[in-house]
């Protein structure tokens, strides 16, 4: 339990000095602040001209963002669209997923990308993942095929693709349709393709925490197939192609304009971060190796991860974790609980049905990691983390 900081200025000088210090010291699992700080007065004068605009929905600013993100991403189509969830569930649609279709999706992820199933009106097939990448194992996905199955979901979870080679190429010789979930791995790139390039979808979310955040809800669908992303232009907005022609039944599902003139203003810095991202997640590797049992996130051959979480592994997360509380370092848990565990979704799986997903959920332990991280910072994280193994 954490109490409330006294204010300092309550406190003699010399407690307030030392207060400042633990407040300094004091190492934060995200900030946003170090890369809104290098915006702010764009963002602000953004503010300025939407509001002379009025033009709250649709308009210049979601069509600028749309097209200078399909281009960061290396296709020729990016839909906006009001979350991560819809873009997923949209692109399903898009893509005529019906009832009795059935997704193959990682039995570790966030639980959106089942969520978006479901509501699509498809059937999620849970499917184990691999000690490699941590992403869906492209072998038992393989085993996994029946002849309902449509769509194979790879997640590229924590800011690495899935190998997405491999899982092509099994869609291409079963005759299966792609859609990534691409939530957490804006500009992730493996062997030379970038995320949301390499199926016939990609879907990311702009929420706040992600690499690219915006400043409320927001997502996108990434495609080269122009009718997929006029069918994704229509469900975002009732179904409509043209204006009040009401072709499919649709959503309220768009993305805004405050939210694209914001994320607009990020992406021209997101290169920048995600390389500060992979400093951050090199001086760990660098620093963490051979440390009691922990485990350090896997690499594959050939991958460019953007480390949206670096995630390491232990015997006892939650006891690590409280030690670097104590010690002012916070942590998180992605996931606690593989999807089938959840009481929503318990009907996908069996406990230790899927064991490399199970063992990464009982074993996982987010550490503090973005951008504008001080070194000083990750120094501190590292110290109480040898504390934690050298000492006990
Ligand atoms: C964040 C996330 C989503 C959902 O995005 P929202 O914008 O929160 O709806 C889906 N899948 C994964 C893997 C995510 O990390």
């Amino acid at each position: 339990m954490k109490l409330a900081p006294p204010r300092g200025r309550d406190l003699p000088a010399s407690a307030a000095a030392a207060h400042e210090s633990l407040e300094q010291r004091r190492v934060p699992f995200l900030d946003l602040r170090p890369s809104h700080e290098l915006l702010r007065n764009e963002i602000v004068a953004g503010f300025g001209e939407l509001i002379d605009s009025s033009e709250f929905v649709n308009g210049p600013r979601v069509e600028a963002f749309e097209e200078d993100f399909a281009e960061y991403c290396g296709v020729s189509n990016c839909v906006g669209v009001s979350s991560g969830l819809d873009a997923l569930r949209l692109a399903l649609a898009a893509m005529g997923a019906t009832s009795g279709d059935e997704v193959l999706v990682p039995a570790l992820t966030f639980v959106a990308t089942v969520e978006a199933v479901r509501q699509a009106g498809a059937r999620p097939v849970l499917v184990d993942v691999s000690e490699a990448d941590y992403c869906l194992d492209v072998a038992a996905a393989a085993d996994a095929i029946t002849a309902r199955t449509r769509f194979l979901l790879p997640v590229h979870l924590y800011g690495q693709l899935a190998d997405m080679r491999r899982v092509t190429e099994l869609a291409s010789r079963r005759g299966l349709v792609v859609v990534e979930d691409a939530c957490q791995a804006h500009g992730a790139e493996r062997d030379g393709h970038r995320a949301g390039s390499c199926g016939s979808a990609g879907c990311f979310s702009f929420y706040p925490s992600k690499n690219l955040g915006a400043m409320g809800d927001a997502g996108a669908v990434t495609t080269s197939d122009r009718e997929v992303a006029t069918r994704l232009r229509a469900l975002r907005e009732h179904g409509q192609l043209v204006r009040h022609e009401h072709r499919l039944e649709g959503y309220t599902a768009r993305l805004d304009a405050v939210q694209a003139m914001v994320l607009r203003h990020k992406l021209t810095l997101l290169e920048h971060w995600n390389r500060q991202r992979a400093a951050a997640a090199s001086y760990y590797l660098d620093h963490l190796d051979g440390l009691g049992d922990l485990g350090l996130p896997p690499v594959a051959e050939g991958s460019r991860p953007v480390w949206h979480l670096f995630v390491i592994t232990t015997a006892d997360p939650d006891g690590l974790g409280e030690h670097l509380a104590a010690a002012g370092v916070e942590s998180g848990r992605h996931y606690r609980r593989p999807v089938h565990l959840n009481p929503a979704f318990e009907d996908l799986g069996r406990q230790g049905e899927f064991p490399v997903a199970e063992r990464l959920a009982r074993a996982a332990l987010s550490l503090p990691l973005y951008p504008g991280i001080e070194e000083s910072q990750l120094a501190r994280t590292v110290a109480a983390l040898r504390a934690y193994f050298d000492g006990g």
